[in-house]
């Protein structure tokens, strides 16, 4: 198949031709890749069950993944959701159009296939616009899970749409690179008391301040209640592991551990916040962002972890970047990635 790449820039006048080309394809069951705020989707029809396997199988993820559904206006909730609790409507307040995804109690339009066999439904209303001009012209029903392949990294960029799709889909839409750079805040709101069920730029503190009382759901949870959360995700090739601890300690562990791998004749790299750059010796150093900028580390910290992976480094660093407001979401990603390989500097001193 040949992929169209495309550009817009978020301007309904512009981006005309291009919304009308991409809500012709999704009706007719086809496959585009999109920007949002948080990271780019491979979206879908959410009402066709046949979209929702062209997805599954595209992206190589499990069929009892389930997808989330985006809309273009909080109106259109009610064909999709039933019984929605007064918190919902709270947090659409809040946070709506942003980036936070609410599990509702699904209705008969949402086909299985798009829930992963579930009676529930993940919706979310974006804030981009190219994003909420397509979901428009698409028909308002949008399954879009990230756009990398199952198990990599998500994109944050066109170029790594192209890397994941190219030639399996029909179109990608490049809207330059995305602002958030982590995936949606996930909230369960389907039992009285809600759960936070992924960590994203909605922080705890932020969910705690409309909905009074919410948990969490405990990240290596053997039975998640985001399914998702279950499978090895953003990993990139080489072996990956987080060092924490004081910032002294780990500057001195990544250094050892480099000047061993050098011995071995192994590549090694570092994923380095600013202020720590000009610490490695022997190492590639990965520059994520300053730790007074932790947005830029958010969204730089997926490019970041594809960067090693085409330069085929072996062995991979962390620091910990555990900053106060994104510092769950970003850690939660990285531990995954390193499939919760964390070494603690400090202890083993
Ligand atoms: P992604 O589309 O890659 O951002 O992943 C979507 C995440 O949302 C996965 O972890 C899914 O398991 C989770 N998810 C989607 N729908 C539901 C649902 N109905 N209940 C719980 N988790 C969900
Ligand atoms: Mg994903």
């Amino acid at each position: 198949m040949k992929t169209r790449i495309v550009k817009a820039i978020g301007d309904p006048e512009a981006d005309r031709e291009v919304m009308e080309e991409a809500g012709r394809i999704i009706r007719s069951g086809g496959l585009v890749a999109i920007p949002t705020e948080t990271v780019y989707g491979l979206a879908g029809d959410a009402l066709n069950p046949r979209s929702a396997g062209k997805i599954y199988e595209t992206k190589g993820r499990p069929s009892d993944n389930p997808l989330i559904v985006h809309i273009a206006d909080t109106g259109s909730i009610g064909r999709i959701a039933r019984d929605i609790p007064d918190m919902a409507y709270r947090l659409a307040e809040a946070y709506w159009p942003g980036p936070l995804t609410m599990v509702l109690n699904k209705t008969d339009a949402v086909p299985k296939e798009t829930t992963g066999g579930l009676d529930t439904v993940a919706v979310r209303l974006p804030v981009n616009k190219i994003a909420r001009e397509f979901i428009a012209a698409s028909g308002g029903y949008i399954a879009a899970p990230s756009a990398n392949l199952s198990g990599k990294p998500s994109c944050t960029r066109a170029s790594h749409c192209i890397e994941d799709l190219d030639g399996k889909i029909e179109m990608i839409i490049d809207g330059g690179e995305v602002g958030i750079g982590l995936e949606s805040t996930i909230v369960d709101l389907t039992e009285e008391r809600p759960c936070i069920l992924r960590q994203g730029y909605i922080n705890e503190e932020m969910l705690h301040s409309v909905l009074g009382d919410v948990r969490t759901d405990p990240p290596e949870s053997a039975h998640p209640k985001a399914p998702g959360m279950k499978y090895r995700h953003y990993a990139p090739g080489g072996v990956l592991s987080i060092v924490k601890g004081k910032r002294e300690s780990v500057i001195a562990r990544i250094n050892e551990l480099a000047a061993s791998h050098k011995e071995r004749g192994e590549s090694c790299a570092v994923i380095s916040a600013s202020e720590n750059a000009s610490e490695y010796g022997n190492v590639i150093v990965k520059d994520a962002g300053s730790l007074r900028n932790e947005d830029e580390i958010a969204r730089r910290i997926f490019s970041i972890l594809r960067e090693l992976d085409s330069d085929g480094v072996q062995y991979i660093y962390s620091e910990n970047f555990d900053t106060p407001r994104l510092g769950a979401a970003i850690t939660d990603r990285m531990n995954r990635a390193a499939g919760f390989c964390v070494i603690n500097a400090t202890e083993e001193d």
